[in-house]
């Protein structure tokens, strides 16, 4: 058996973090591009420009457009051509754009989430989209960044919303990663996961369970406290390294089917893996307090936990059908859960998941 534990290089997080890019970046080479759409550029685009040229490095821009694509990856890495430094700034999916860009360069990497909501920031892997806008590949870059820096001021700047997402990716971090330790599953680096992995999946639930709440008061008045600190290396680094080195199952599998349909494209990453999580705990047949525990911290948070709430209000047999077969794909991870998984079983995990989380939401507001 062989364990492996892989991370990114350097992780630098805290308030006005962003103001120090300069001392923390690989700044070996002398040409930094800076890839970001033009409204994350008027946020954190000048603090970034004057880090770097003040460590020595001329810095270009490029403006993202949006999606990680193929197309976009290639239109990228053709004007950061020659560059020794990739920065990506914004959500998951610039900084996945970003990551794909510098790998495929063989630049060094440096990640700039300004929002909590997905794990894209720490990972080593790029979640590739079709034009229209549904899941196309994982694309794995075998290399993580070399830095990532998280301001903390900046996220908690953020729409709520997107922390609530981040909040949903990290509850299922620990969920998937203790599914697939305990069937033996490879994780995403082909080993076995160390204890590390496994304690930092944990650490990273406990961590939004106990914080959660208290965090989410802060960022709806833009406040950076103690607690929004802890969720947010919760959301970023914890649930990361907890995804890559411990594994993912169902959830994430489940989360992919959604995005095949056309209802589920204006709710995040984070809110189509809520449904994912529960639809997972019904899959395994969980008792009804596991699946009551994840449902209520999930509730207390404001989370999405309904197919409505994402987008399928009144779903057709025909969707449940494309996301189920989407979720059983042979290089999906719903095949690290310890037994032989078929659509149906899915479907039926899915729409009962909805229906638990339905009556459970009308049960707490009647009290
Ligand atoms: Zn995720």
């Amino acid at each position: 058996m062989t364990r492996i534990f892989r991370s990114p290089s350097t992780y630098v997080q805290g308030r006005n973090a962003i103001e120090a890019i300069g001392e923390h970046a690989p700044t070996d080479g002398s040409h930094a591009v800076v890839v970001a759409d033009p409204v994350v550029r008027g946020i954190v685009g000048d603090s970034i420009r004057s880090g770097l040229e003040a460590a020595g490095l001329t810095v270009d821009a490029v403006a993202f457009d949006g999606v990680c694509t193929r197309a976009e990856i290639d239109r990228v890495a053709g004007v950061a051509e020659g560059t020794d430094l990739v920065v990506g700034a914004g959500g998951g999916r610039a900084l996945d754009t970003a990551k794909a860009v510098g790998a495929g360069l063989d630049a060094r990497v440096v990640t700039v989430p300004t929002i909590a909501s997905t794990d894209a920031p720490t990972s080593s892997l790029s979640v590739v989209y079709t034009d229209g806008g549904e899941f196309e590949a994982l694309r794995f870059h075998g290399v993580h960044p070399d830095l990532v820096l998280v301001d903390t001021a900046v996220i908690a700047a953020a729409p709520v919303r997107f922390f609530r997402s981040g909040i949903a990716d990290a509850i299922a971090t620990r969920v998937e990663a203790e599914t697939a330790i305990e069937a033996g599953a490879e994780n995403v680096f082909g080993g076995q996961p160390t204890r590390a992995a496994r304690a930092i999946a944990r650490e990273c639930f406990r961590t939004v369970e106990a914080h959660g709440e208290t965090a989410l008061a802060a960022v709806e008045r833009d406040a950076v406290t103690e607690s929004v600190d802890a969720v947010v290396e919760a959301a970023t680094l914890l649930s990361g390294i907890g995804f890559e080195s411990g594994g993912l199952a169902a959830a994430h599998a489940v989360h992919d089917g959604l995005t095949r349909v056309e209802p589920t494209h204006d709710a995040t990453h984070g809110e189509k893996v809520t449904v994912g999580t529960l639809t997972q705990l019904v899959l395994e047949g969980r008792d009804a307090e596991a699946v009551h525990d994840i449902v209520d911290l999930s509730l207390d948070l404001g989370l999405a936990v309904t197919l409505a709430d994402i987008g399928l209000t009144d779903p057709t047999d025909e969707q449940l059908r494309t996301i189920a077969e989407a979720a059983c794909e042979p290089q999906e991870t719903i095949h690290n859960e310890p037994f032989d998984v078929t659509p149906d079983a899915v479907r039926d995990a899915l729409v009962t998941a909805d229906e638990l989380a339905r009556t459970r939401r009308a049960e707490r507001e009647r009290k």
